[in-house]
């Protein structure tokens, strides 16, 4: 294994100098004790210089790997080198005894003796770590010893040779067993440590696994902002944090106007890149440390915390809405995005974080309904509003069903003679809990609970109940006309359930009349189809609340409407507002040159009454008439109102004959 062929050379490499240099002052040691005892010789001059060069050699070659990196690059090499230089100056060292005459090593030379043994030793305990080394150098000493000893044959020294023999064997075996330990230690050491990395490594490699995964459940991909679940966790972190420290956590929603359809329009990819844009802008102005999350499709959250979070959040939404009025680029387009914000705040609204969260979504709501652009504060009101519509939500299906919401019938008369031309159908619905339910109520529940068919159906069976009934009651080519909100066309065929209605009732489509508002008209893709439907029906087609929107003039002779219903607004206190006279005088004149009639809504005085007729209206509808009445009522009324009619014709018939 490299690894320990490069601990063996570091072992050996590690105190070399300290080992030269012992082995240098016990060289000259021996030299001195020779001059000493006046038995220098040129042998042992030429012994020491060899000894010396072979030290220096040895110096220079150790320095030499070790600069050109050969201790790790080539440890095998190495050893080998080092090993070779050990072997020349163990020889050296063996070669002691020859350089004196007369060699007594337990005599007057003992202490050369005691010095090459103490060599010998001292070099298999320093090198343990690879016995080549310390026996290259070791053996030689100690066989020259040996030789010399037993070569004197006297029974000291051969005693001592013999244990040095046995010394050289013991030495061996403990000198290949100190090797093995070194290199059994290195290879669990390189074990250990090739395992602590690779669990190391592991466990990095979880923590980044970890840490992706934490950012998947927590952020979202689209925009990188917090998702929903993060979002709830830190909302509800933050209540209970205020909690302890008296403080508010305030909570804004922000709701992207229109994005459905910029989605539908523009492609997906494009409502992606307009969510990408306004994820950037809120985290470029809220930048206090306020928690922003996506909700999902085109809804943000904010959470602000801390002191004075109210204020900071009200800030914040200002800052937002100021920003929509950019237009924002992308994909070479752009367009001004506009943004509804919702605002609640704990503990001023609400308990808990749900509730928190549904505060500010009816907040939102509410928002939604005004005008672009605007922030909307919770308030108590808003929840009893939305207590009221889950309430007329929930109750809805059941009233149409059983019959407890239904029609009432305003009737509508000729301004001249008063007779009666038509009624309108109205919703009604008065609910055991709430109460009178207001239509525009009942139809925005209808729509939100996918009842608008069965709501229409209901009370168009209402008005062919009573179409039918009006020839009894004395009332020939008189129609009920009935309201049909424009955004139905978008869910349902009208023109299919109408038919299917009025075929149930056996009445004639002549009978009864459509009345939309100018909306439909707005849209001409969608209303298009099933208007032309209705007339080729056989339909009357009237335009309600003429004159709140912009029809489109040319698109009003296409579609060959009947009748314009002038709005109300309009017509309360003509008498007094020459304005109002003036406009309803240019509808009338517009009305004529269309062929169209004219119908006027909301006449509450006789006064109003005479300048409508005078303006040339020639119908009208309002409580100077009528209020809207339920169809058991009718009959009486039909019977007192017809007679007036009647005698008011049978006189003016006989005033004429009479002249
Ligand atoms: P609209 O079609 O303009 O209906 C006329 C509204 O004016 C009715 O209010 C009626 O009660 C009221 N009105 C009649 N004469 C007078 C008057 O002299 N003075 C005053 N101040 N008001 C008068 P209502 O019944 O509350 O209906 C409100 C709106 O709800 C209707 O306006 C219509 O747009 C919608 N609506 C009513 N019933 C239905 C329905 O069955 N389906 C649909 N889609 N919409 C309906
Ligand atoms: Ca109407
Ligand atoms: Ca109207």
């Amino acid at each position: 294994m490299p690894a320990v062929l490069q601990a063996q050379v570091a072992d050996i490499a590690d105190g070399y100098r300290s080992t030269l240099v012992l082995n240098i002052i016990t060289l000259c040691v021996c030299i001195f004790i020779l001059h000493v005892h006046d038995e220098t010789t040129w042998a042992s001059l030429a012994w020491f210089g060899s000894a010396i060069v072979v030290i220096a050699a040895r110096a220079y070659a150790m320095q030499a790997l070790t600069r050109r990196g050969a201790l790790m690059s080539a440890p095998k090499g190495s050893l080998t080198i080092l090993s070779l230089g050990a072997l020349a100056l163990g020889l050296i060292w063996a070669a002691l005894p020859w350089t004196v005459a007369n060699f007594e090593p337990l005599g007057r030379h003992a202490p050369l003796f005691l010095m090459m043994g103490g060599m010998a030793a001292g070099s298999v305990i320093k090198q343990i770590g690879y016995t080549p080394l310390a026996l290259n150098y070791s053996i030689p000493i100690l066989i020259s010893l040996m030789i010399n000893l037993i070569g004197i044959w006297r029974l000291n020294e051969v005693l001592v040779g013999l244990c040095l023999s046995l010394m050289i064997f013991v030495f061996i075996r403990r000198s290949i067993w100190a090797e093995n330990m070194f290199v059994s230690s290195q290879v669990a050491r390189h074990e250990a440590t090739a395992l602590a990395d690779s669990l190391t490594r592991a466990n990095s490699d979880i923590l980044r696994q970890n840490s992706r995964l934490e950012a998947l459940a927590n952020r979202d991909t689209l925009t990188g902002l917090a998702n929903r679940m993060f979002f709830h966790g830190r909302l509800a972190g933050d209540i209970a944090r205020a909690t302890v420290v008296k403080e508010q956590v305030a909570l804004l929603i922000f709701d992207v106007e229109r994005f459905q359809s910029i989605n539908d329009t523009l492609g997906h990819s494009a409502g992606d890149a307009l969510l990408r844009e306004i994820a950037a802008r809120l985290s470029f102005i809220v930048e206090d440390g306020s928690l922003i999350a996506r909700l999902g499709g085109d809804e943000f959250a904010v959470v602000v915390s801390g002191p004075e979070a109210l204020e900071r959040a009200r800030a914040h939404a200002a800052a937002v809405l100021e920003a929509s009025r950019r237009p924002i680029h992308w994909h070479q387009r752009q367009a001004v995005v506009g943004l509804s914000v919702g605002l609640a705040a704990y503990p001023d609204h609400a308990d808990d974080a749900e509730e928190l969260l549904a505060c500010a979504d009816m907040a939102l709501y509410d928002a939604k309904r005004g005008d672009r652009r605007q922030l909307r504060e919770f308030d108590p009101d808003l929840r009893r509003n939305a207590e009221r519509k889950r309430i007329i939500e929930q109750d809805l299906e059941r009233a149409i069903d059983t019959g407890s919401l239904g029609a009432w019938f305003q009737p509508q008369v000729d301004l001249m003679s008063r007779r009666i031309t038509g009624f309108e159908a109205l919703v009604r619905w008065q609910h055991p809990q709430l109460g009178f339910v207001s239509p525009p109520e009942i139809v925005n529940a209808a729509r939100t609970v996918h009842l608008s068919e069965q709501l229409t159906a209901r009370i168009a069976g209402d008005a062919c109940l009573l179409a039918r009934r009006l020839p009894a009651l004395g009332l020939k080519d008189v129609t009920v006309a009935l309201n049909v909100s424009p955004r139905e066309f978008a869910l349902y065929s009208v023109a299919s359930m109408l038919h299917r209605v009025t075929a149930a009732h056996d009445v004639d489509p002549s009978a009864l009349e459509v009345e939309i508002t100018e909306e439909a008209i707005l849209d001409p893709a969608l209303a298009d189809e099933q208007l032309k439907q209705l007339e080729q029906a056989g339909y009357k087609l009237a335009v309600d609340d003429f004159g709140m929107g912009h029809s489109s003039l040319a698109y009003l002779i296409g579609l060959k409407v009947d009748r314009l219903k002038i709005d109300r607004s309009f017509v309360k206190d003509v008498a007094r507002s020459e304005t109002n006279q003036k406009l309803i005088s240019a509808m009338v004149s517009l009305g004529q040159s269309l062929s169209l009639e004219i119908v006027v809504e909301g006449v509450e005085t006789p006064e109003d009454a005479a300048i409508l007729a005078r303006l040339g209206c020639g119908t009208a509808q309002g409580y100077l008439f009528a209020r809207p009445m339920p169809p058991s009522a009718l009959d009486t009324w039909i019977a007192e109102h017809q007679p007036t009619a009647d005698l008011k014709r049978k006189a003016k018939a006989k005033h004429l004959s009479v002249a």
